[in-house]
This record gives structure tokens, sequence and C-alpha cells, in this order.
């Protein structure tokens, strides 16, 4: 229980006189969700480094475990070189609200002295749940910081000192509890880097730790320094449809000379950034009058952060992917999380940063007539950190050479600034906007509940099934009556479209892209194919997507085996049983077997047709299994019924050997490799679909043909889903291949 945990840091704390967290008794905001194991195994979470000058500079690596923080005191602090194996000491638990905690401890108190937010990110413990790797003195993690990436390992010192040493503190601790901590080595590895003189600033208020003492004075400062330079006392607030500059487009051509700046246009959404006192609003380009800070609580914590307590700023919120480029698809898929109610998950695996770019208000100065160099440089001072506010800095030089730069890197727009100008006030005096040749995307990020979307279907007549007569009104009625079935299965996961714009017998084609003209709310995501070439998937949440691909003509939908943002997962593993050469009979005797192979092992399994004539049966892994792990125990178990059923089942690559057997196709499964999706029609003869089965009717007299676009939805309205497990289970899977391994070695021992 967290309560035990908390109770040497509560010990060595008066709760009335300092002004860290205490860790509230049953505290709600414990962000549990974090602990993704039931039985309270950490296997992610929360980490935070702090910069604490108490009696000795150190710094505290703070790592959730157990909804509480394990921390560890390092004097030397972090390293990138893997040579560098710096003491830890491990020192009391932190209660999770620490996570937060910036400030000056008061004299007197147990650390007294100050203590930034050096660093914050994600843990991943990579070698079991972090309860066990504390008590085996060996911690093995991932970290995704602002600052801290990679691998990084704490490893516990076996041989006892003689004596402790002193405490950082101020008392004698340590003895027994000194650990090792260093950089795993990995790309992120340097021997020539030091991080902690590079990036000495805290990632919440910019500042180093030796400012934070002097905070309200810095800020005082800054906002003299405005007034010094010209800006007037502000007139109440600028109305917030007002704040966002017009960009009227420009040609390079026009904008020679040394007098402009350029801000790359990054893949984010536009914000006027508001504060007073302790409150923030955020509002964006397309709502001006929603606050939308609700969905940035680490951006608010940083802004509120800053040394001065009011002001008014532009910038953009960007979420970075793992290469350091801004992605508005993790925007919007944190939006969609904050959504459904996963805000504390989502904020710490996916980050948000505001990228901050002009400013209209500095405490009680208005900046707005002040030039745009000058404006830069307050904003500079205000936020000049690298966390979560930072400053971005202009590009400047030949316009030509601006353009080439930003191309490269495909950015599609540069915002032009003439250095020596005010603030935009009309769209007479806009900021310029460029267009570099590349094309620009714009993902739409919704802020709030499901908006209405109006989907029309047009040309609701045209014959797509000749043979039965069944039009493309038809299949859009199709898709939508069973949208609420379907779509659980579709959701984060790429979704690979085939077009047949004339039916099953005109021409089809892959649709790798939003072509033009659909609306910008349809989202697509970059994946790699088999050969390695990245490939661009639609994103199929809500059933607008889903009539919108309908109405492209879209037949067979096939989805990929894992969701964003953890494409490297495998949710689930296929087993196909293709029947083109042998029987249907046959396939069903295999499948039963299959079933009690899988009851075995103790994982669940669910079988559909496969729409044509097969039969495919569907594994569900929960989280955090890899392909590999997927596709060994799929081929496991297919090789176990071949040794079975050795007479009508073969797993033989080669068509013409297989002979009358039935094909057990375990190739299904891989990061690339796409399978047809529950309740997908198939482009052929008769509008068959891919149907969810009760295991009672996988029998000899079962007929794939009975499932489709006319016979699917009064069954889905009388069965529900009968494939929702795949989506919820979440079985032992390590259990299973250690049964498995068993299995097999018996059924190799007799065999052999
Ligand atoms: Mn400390």
């Amino acid at each position: 229980m967290a309560e035990s945990k908390l109770s040497e840091y509560r010990r060595k704390r008066r709760a009335d006189a300092t002004n860290e967290p205490f860790g509230d008794e049953g505290s709600a905001s414990t962000p549990t969700a974090f602990t993704r194991a039931a039985k309270g195994e950490t296997l992610e979470g929360a980490f935070v480094v702090h910069l604490h000058d108490a009696t000795r500079r150190h710094y505290d690596v703070r790592l959730e475990v157990s909804g509480v923080l394990a921390s560890f005191a390092v004097p030397r602090g972090p390293s990138s070189n893997p040579d560098d194996r710096h003491l830890a000491v491990k020192t009391e638990d932190h209660p999770i609200e620490y996570l937060e905690f910036e400030d000056v401890i008061p004299r007197g108190q147990y650390g007294a002295g100050p203590m930034i937010a050096w660093d914050r990110g994600s843990v991943t413990y990579l070698e079991g749940p972090a309860e066990q790797e504390i008590e085996n003195g060996k911690l093995h993690v991932e970290l995704r910081g602002t600052k801290l990436r990679g691998r990084w390992a704490l490893v516990k010192l076996q041989k006892k000192k003689s004596g402790a040493t002193a405490g950082v503190h101020g008392e004698r601790e340590g003895k027994g509890n000194e650990w090792l901590f260093f950089k795993k080595q990995d790309e992120h590895a340097d021997r020539e880097r030091v991080l902690i003189d590079e990036l000495p600033r805290s990632v919440l208020s910019g500042l180093t730790i030796e400012e934070l003492e002097r905070k309200e004075d810095i800020g005082r400062a800054l906002v003299a320094r405005a007034a010094r330079m010209g800006a007037p006392a502000r007139k109440g607030d600028v109305p917030p449809a007002e704040a966002f500059p017009a960009r009227t487009k420009a040609e390079p051509a026009s904008l020679r000379g040394a007098r402009w700046r350029y801000d790359p246009v990054l893949e984010g959404v536009r914000v006027v950034a508001s504060r007073e006192g302790g409150a923030v609003t955020l509002r964006t380009d397309d709502a001006p009058t929603q606050d939308v800070a609700a969905f940035y609580p680490d951006v608010v914590r940083a802004l509120r952060a800053l040394s001065v307590d009011a002001f008014t700023l532009l910038g953009d919120l960007v979420a970075f992917d793992g290469s350091g480029h801004p992605r508005a698809e993790l925007l919007a898929e944190r939006a969609r999380r904050f959504a459904s109610g996963d805000a504390a998950r989502a904020t710490t695996e996916i980050p948000v940063v505001l990228m901050a770019i002009d400013l209209l208000a500095l405490g009680e100065r208005d900046t707005r007539p002040l030039s745009l160099d000058r404006r830069r440089e307050l904003l500079s001072a205000l936020a000049p950190g690298a966390g979560f506010v930072r400053t971005s800095s202009p590009l400047r030089g030949d316009v030509r050479t601006v353009v080439a730069a930003c191309a490269e890197h495909r950015i599609a727009r540069i915002e032009a600034k003439r250095r020596d100008a005010a603030y935009p006030a009309s769209p007479d005096d806009a900021f310029r906007l460029l267009e570099t040749g590349v094309t620009a995307r714009a993902p739409v990020i919704h802020h709030g509940g499901a908006t209405t979307r109006e989907v029309t279907v047009t040309n609701r007549g045209k014959i797509f099934w000749p043979a039965q007569g069944f039009t493309k009104g038809d299949l859009c009625d199709y898709y939508a009556a069973v949208a609420p079935v379907l779509l659980p299965h579709l959701r984060d996961r790429p979704v690979i479209l085939v077009r047949y714009p004339d039916g099953i017998e005109g021409k089809n084609f892959f649709q790798w892209n939003v072509p033009p003209g659909l609306p910008s709310w349809v989202r697509t995501l970059e994946f790699k194919d088999d050969e390695g070439s990245r490939k661009r998937g639609f994103l199929v949440d809500d059933p607008a997507t889903l009539a919108t691909i309908a109405n492209l003509g879209c037949i067979p939908l096939h989805v990929l085996a894992c969701r964003v943002p953890r494409l490297e997962e495998a949710n689930f593993f296929t087993i196909d049983f293709d029947v083109k050469q042998g029987s249907l009979k046959d396939a069903v005797v295999l499948v039963e077997t299959l079933r009690e192979l899988l009851d075995e092992v103790g994982l669940p399994g669910f079988p559909k047709t496969s729409g044509q004539t097969g039969l495919h049966v569907l594994v569900p892994l929960g989280q955090g299994q890899s392909f590999a792990t997927a596709r060994a125990l799929a081929d496991l178990l297919g090789r176990l019924l071949v040794d079975r059923w050795p007479r009508i089942a073969t797993m033989e690559r080669i068509v013409k050997r297989r002979g009358p057997k039935v094909y057990v196709d375990t190739g299904q499964t891989g990061p690339a490799r796409a399978i047809v999706a529950p309740y997908s029609v198939r482009a052929v003869s008769g509008a068959t679909v891919s149907t969810p089965l009760t295991w009672d009717e996988v029998t000899p007299r079962l007929d794939p043909r009975t499932f489709t676009i006319e016979t699917v939805p009064p069954r889905v309205e009388r069965l529900g889903d009968l494939m929702k497990g795949l989506v919820t289970a979440t079985p032992d899977v390590e259990r299973a291949v250690e049964k498995l391994a068993r299995i097999v070695g018996t059924s190799t021992g007799s065999t052999g």
C-alpha cells in the first residue's frame, strides 16, 4: 500500500512546515493507470529527475513503482557516457505528486534548499516488474525524457562499504543502499556530451537551480525590461479572435533582404497561451473561444512555473515522434485518449511541448507595439529552457537558402516576419506565408467530445456485385449497420484500403494516401511495409470515417495486428486454414484440435470465416508482446497441428507440393502483415463477409457462403460481437509459451 511505503517520507517531514506534497491518504490523484498488470506489478510509468541543492548538491532520480516514486540520490548526476558509473543512494519512496514538484524547500526543513525538475518523461522496466527488479538489486530501464533517453541501469552494490557516507540531505544514510547508475550502450550513449552542463535548466520553469531562488526578482526585472523597451501599459486582454495574426501567401522573391525572419510551420496546434496568476488558458486558431488547457496539463504546469506570472504568447503545441519530428497524429491520438478518459497515461506517453514564437503581453505591459526582434528577445528570456515550453529561434539569411533547407526537412510552409515590425494588428500587415513545394499535411486535432459529421454517399445505385445486383449503397448501408461491432476491431490500427470504384469486376487499387477532397478529419498514419518502405494507412475510429471509406468503394478492410502508437507490439496472431486445395471438413477437424491446444495452454481463440472459403482463428495477446513472440507461437501451434494430422494438414509453402491438404498458414503474423478484419466484406461474388463464429458453429455443416452483407447485420443484432474478447482479453502469454514448449517437448519425444 502507498500509505505504508510513504511512512519514512512522512516521518522525515512536517506536513505543516514543508511545501512538498505530503502524499494525501487515499489520494485519488495517483495515476495508477500506469500500473499495467492487475497484480500491482509495475512495467511502466512516469519518471522525474530533480536537481536538488540541499546539504550537498545532487540529482534525485525518481521512478514510478507501485504508485509511489522510488528515489535515488545521485551526487554526480546522470552521464550519457556508459563508462561513467555514478553512485546512487536509494532514499525513501516519494509520493507520486512529487512528479510535479519544483520549489525551494524552506530553511530548517528536511532537504532544505532549491529543487528544480531537471527532466521528466516515461519509463519502461525492461526485464520484468520494477518491484521484483528492485528486490533483486538490478533495474534495467528505458527512459523517454526530454534529456535522458534510451537504456539505463541501476545496479545495487553487493559489498558493503565500511561505514556510511554522509548523506546528501545531511544525515548518515546510504549504508546498504548504495547502487550504481549508468547509461547502457545504445544510440543515445555519448562519450563526449556532458548533459548536466549542456542542459542545466528546469523542464518546467526553464530556470537554473541558482535562478530558482531569485525567481520573482527575475520575473520583475523582465517586465521592467519590456517597459524600458517602450512597451506601453496593457489595456485589458487581447480578444482571442484578434490574437491570431492573419497569414497571407507570398513569393520568396518578394522577401529579399536582411529584414526578414523565418519560422518553419511545425505540424501541430497553433495556440495563444495566457496566464493570469495561477490561471492559464489555451485557445486554438480554429475555435478561439474554447479553452483547451485541460488537454495539456504538462504545458499548463510549465507555463505556471515561468518567472512572470502574467503574459500572453503565441506558439505551436507539438508532439515529437521517436526521431524527433513533430507529428500531428500523435496530438490527435492524445486528444482522443483524453476524450476517452485516459488522460494521465496519455500525458506521460505522448508528451506535448509548446514552441513559443511570439509575445503579446508581459506582466502589465503590452508588447505588441515592440519590434519582432525585441519581442523575441523578451520571449527567450521568459522561456529559456528546453522543456515543456521552449522559445523557437527564427531562421535568418537568404530566403532561398531557408526555403531549400525547410524543404529538405519536409517542412511545407514557412512564416516570414519583418524584424522591425509590430505584432500584426490587421490583415494588411499579416505574417507572410511561404510554400516550400513539400505537400502540407494538416490533420485536425479534436478537443472535446465527438462532433457530428455528415457523410453523403455518392452513386448509391451503382452495381457493385453484378450477379446478385448489390449496389454501392448496399455496401455503405452494410458498413453503417455493423459499425458498432466492427469499429472496436479497427480502432487505432493501420487499416489498408483496397478500392473497387466500379465494383468487384472493375479495376481495383490500394489507397495509400488520403485522396484530395476528403475531409481533413480523416486520420492517417505512416508505417513500414514488408519491404521496409513507408506506407500511409488510414485510422478508422468512428462511423463517419467508416462511411467515408465505404463511399470511396473500399470493399475489404485489412488491418495490422498492432495499435498506434506501439506499432512494434502484436496484439493478436492469426492462424489461417486455407482450403483452396483441401476441404472445409478437414479444416474443421484442425480448428477443433487448435481449440483444444489453446485451452491446454490457457489462451483464448476466436474463429471466423475468412469470407472466402477458409477459416481463421485469431488469438489475442493483450499488450506488450513482440511480433517475434506472436509469430513463434503461431508457428509452434501450426507445427503441432501438422504433427497430429499429417494426412490432412500441411505447412508446405510450395503450392504444388501441398496436395489435397489444408494449408495451415501462420505467415499472416508480422509487423507489416495485414489480415482481413472481422465483419469485412470480400470482393467476391455473393458479397460474403468475414464473420466471427461461435466454436459450436465450426462443424462440417458450416457454409461460409451464407454469411453475406444481407445476413450478417441481423445476425449481429442477435448475437452482438462474438469477437469482442479479441480486443479485451489479457492472457498470460509467458505461461502459455512455457506450457506450449512442454507440449512440443512431449510430442517430439513420442514421435522421435
Ligand atoms: Mn534530494
